[in-house]
């Protein structure tokens, strides 16, 4: 059998903002485990 795409993508662990839980788009995966809110706003 073959393995559709939405399975596969089922299988990505979903990553979360380690600041507010907020799902992490993967576009932004080279920052690390915080959300683009949170990235910006640690920054003092
Ligand atoms: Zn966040």
């Amino acid at each position: 059998m073959i393995q559709s795409s939405v399975e596969f993508f089922k299988n990505l662990p979903a990553k979360q903002c380690s600041e507010c839980g907020e799902k992490i788009e993967e576009q932004h995966e080279c920052y690390g485990s915080k959300c683009d809110h949170c990235l910006h706003v640690s920054v003092n």
